[in-house]
């Protein structure tokens, strides 16, 4: 396994039920506990882990839930705990939650899979090396890797029978297939210049609201702000200001407290007026969806791509870790029946479509979304997407006034179900009854204290 962030972790567990021994390859140093690294920087700004990714991780490792709740994680159930500015310029209303998530940092998350993980006797972490190149074996599948150890700089050859590319954003698979003699798959990059950033704020004693997250939505094309603010463990919330189109959030106190005054609802100003931050503020830009179609190329065997190595997202939607839990899950499905090493050889080989299948509905979302920006990079809308999206307007206003469209929306956001669901029959009359004119602009909810 490259990689021994969200989705190495969670593949290897899934690996060590059908292989003898499973080895983690790290760049980093792993801490003892929840901190962030050098090869995770995102892990410093919001990170919402959707229910659909959670079912995944229980199930793989039963007691990740109950220990996220005793480090301190907070349970958010949607839409009942959150005041969601839709799109459609509207508040969405309280109803019952469908959907619940436990809100942490990115790297309690992560700690708490690892220690999981860490249990298992038959995986073991290398960390403090990077894996350099791959190795073919005289049948032309791969058959190992090299490594380098970061400080001592030493190079060593491992065997495997089956190599896991899980290192992220900036694998360099692409250039080890090369070097092999093999072609780079193709990329799809669609970018909306889409920024982040993000301090974490202490909740103020006494302080009490109705909601416990707040999500001010950008509205392509017109308000390409927004923010999000979640709670986490240790009585702080994280708050991340979204731009797009290059209108990146700045870094600065001034900036970023402007910034959150130009929202279309000044409630996220009004929280920076009474908490106290308790860290500086994080920017972020590496944020364009990545598609790399391994699906589509003539691959050696006996290697695979997971993960954001495969295919990366705009984060605004929060889909990364969700869909690289889906896609293992996908491979465990795969490995499920196999009886046998032949078994479990031939069954990989379809595998990398599989994986990359699971990508298709988070993309269409996240991709669907960013193409009405008339900045963004890469694509253009065409008159099919323009008219998805206005079905998908008329989708996000009935979102905040009708249970049964707020459900199904949240299904497709926590990764239950595929976006073509918001397209079913039964839906179509709620989703297209006739609605009020909404203004973009919201007021304020009351924030206590000011
Ligand atoms: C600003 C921002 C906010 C985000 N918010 C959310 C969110 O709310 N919800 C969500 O689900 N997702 C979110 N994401 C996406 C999420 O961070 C990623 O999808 C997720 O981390 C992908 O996990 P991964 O394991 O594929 O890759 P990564 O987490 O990037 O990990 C790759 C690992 O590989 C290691 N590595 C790299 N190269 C090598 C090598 N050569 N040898 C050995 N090791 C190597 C790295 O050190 C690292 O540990 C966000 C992303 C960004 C940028």
């Amino acid at each position: 396994m490259i990689g021994g962030s969200m989705a190495g972790l969670l593949a290897a567990r899934v690996l060590s039920e059908h292989f003898d021994q499973v080895t983690v390859i790290e760049r980093d140093r792993l801490p003892d506990g929840p901190g962030v690294r050098k090869g995770v920087p995102q892990a410093r700004h919001l990170h919402a882990f959707w229910a659909g990714g959670m079912e995944v991780v229980e199930r793989l490792l039963p007691g990740v839930g109950s220990d996220l709740l005793a480090a301190g994680a907070v349970p958010v159930g949607l839409p009942t705990d959150m005041a969601w500015l839709t799109p459609a310029g509207r508040w969405t209303q309280p109803f019952p939650a469908t959907q619940r998530l436990l809100s942490a940092t990115r790297v309690l998350l992560e700690w708490t899979v690892r220690s999981h993980v860490e249990k298992s006797a038959n995986i073991n972490f290398y960390t403090d090396h990077e894996v350099t190149a791959l190795r073919l074996g005289v049948t032309g599948d791969v058959s190992g890797l090299t490594l380098r150890g970061r400080r001592t700089g030493t190079t060593a050859d491992l065997c495997a029978d089956l190599v896991v590319d899980a290192a992220g954003r900036g694998s360099k698979l692409p250039e080890w297939l090369v070097e092999l003699g093999f072609l780079a798959p193709e990329e799809t990059t669609i970018d909306s210049l889409l920024g982040y950033a993000t301090r974490l704020l202490e909740i103020p004693a006494g302080f009490s609201a109705r909601w416990k997250a707040v999500y001010i939505q950008n509205a392509p094309p017109d308000h390409p702000r927004g923010g999000i603010m979640f709670p986490i463990e240790g009585n702080r919330w994280v708050l991340t200001l979204i731009g797009a189109g290059g209108d990146y959030p700045p870094t600065d106190d001034e900036g970023f407290r402007e910034f959150a005054v130009s929202l279309r609802s000044p409630v996220l100003a009004d929280v920076l007026a009474i908490a106290e931050p308790v860290s500086p503020i994080w920017g972020y830009r590496r944020t364009a969806n990545r598609w790399r179609h391994y699906e589509k190329l003539a691959m050696p065997g006996r290697l695979l791509a997971i993960g954001d190595s495969l295919c990366a997202f705009n984060p605004a939607y929060g889909q990364g870790m969700t869909v690289a839990a889906k896609e293992v899950d996908v491979l465990a499905g795969i490995l499920a029946d196999c009886r046998s090493s032949t078994d479990l050889f031939r069954a990989l080989q379809g595998a990398q479509r599989a994986i990359a299948a699971r990508a298709k509905g988070p993309w269409m979302l996240s991709t669907g979304s960013d193409l009405r920006y008339p900045t963004t990079v890469g694509a253009s809308q065409t008159p099919i997407d323009r008219l998805v999206n206005r079905y998908l307007d008329r989708a996000m206003s009935a979102v905040s006034d009708d249970a049964t469209v707020n459900a199904a929306f949240l299904r497709v956001l926590n990764m239950i179900d595929d976006p073509q669901a918001l397209f079913a029959p039964r839906l179509m009359p709620r989703v297209l009854r006739p609605r009020r004119h909404h203004p973009a602009h919201a007021e304020g909810l009351p924030v206590p204290g000011r």
